[in-house]
């Protein structure tokens, strides 16, 4: 039989607790130190598909070898001035990982060098 992809997996989240009027609700902040990323309804609500490395790699995992997940929602931020604080990890291709500028974890999300454009990953953040 043939593979059968997700695609039936309906996700009604064009409104939900955290995005109102296709934007951040509510104030996104670090995880782990609570350090303010973005202000409220400045950045805005998109699913886009794209693998990030994971917060914590695996201490068995191969030498060199990056543990990626895929993410799906993002919050998309168009100036760089937008955010309240954010530091950056590592560059990989065309784009930086966004790391928290208080705790250095991440990344949290990643900037586009090609487009100017940063997203951040909603299930890496926490909404306050
Ligand atoms: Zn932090």
């Amino acid at each position: 039989m043939s593979e059968v992809e997700n695609t039936d997996v309906s996700v009604a989240n064009e409104q939900n607790d955290y995005v109102e009027d296709g934007k951040n609700k509510l104030v996104v902040k670090c995880k782990f130190c609570g350090s303010k990323i973005l202000d409220k309804k400045s950045a805005k609500y998109i699913e886009l598909e794209k693998d990030l490395p994971l917060m914590q790699q695996d201490n068995n995992r191969k030498e060199g070898e990056i543990q990626n997940e895929p993410i799906t929602e993002f919050y998309h931020v168009e100036n760089m001035y937008t955010f309240e604080n954010i530091g950056f990890t590592h560059t990989v291709e065309n784009c930086k990982y966004l790391s928290c500028a208080d705790c250095d974890a991440g990344p949290v999300g990643f900037y586009d060098m090609d487009t100017k454009q940063s997203y951040v990953a909603i299930s890496r953040i926490e909404h306050a």
